[in-house]
């Protein structure tokens, strides 16, 4: 495996590789009576939760896809902050064209 290697470029993430809410670990007991998450060593695993349609919902994520949609959704951090950002930026070049309007 390559190690990672810290971004120089600042590239923002592609629509195609973005998950929308936030990752959450669920403790849970299975049923069965002879398994260990009965002693405490309950199983863990990973949801999305995100607000869908005007209400909440969980959302389950298999084991094999947790590290791909822990990737996935802090590429929605990413996207949220970038477009936060870009949104001040053009909003305020904006009110500085008032401004000039004014001024005349
Ligand atoms: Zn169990």
């Amino acid at each position: 495996m390559n190690k990672p290697r810290p971004h120089k470029k600042r590239r923002l993430p592609a629509l195609g590789d973005v998950i929308r809410g936030s990752a959450v670990i669920m403790e849970r007991v299975c049923g069965s009576s002879s398994c260990r998450c009965l002693k405490g060593h309950k199983h863990r695993s990973l949801y999305v939760s995100q607000y869908h349609k005007g209400s909440h919902r969980m959302v389950y994520i298999p084991k094999a896809n947790e590290r791909k949609v822990l990737r996935l959704v802090n590429n929605y951090l990413i996207l949220k902050a970038a477009i936060y950002k870009a949104s001040e930026l053009n909003l305020g070049r904006l009110m500085a064209g008032y401004r000039k309007k004014d001024e005349r």
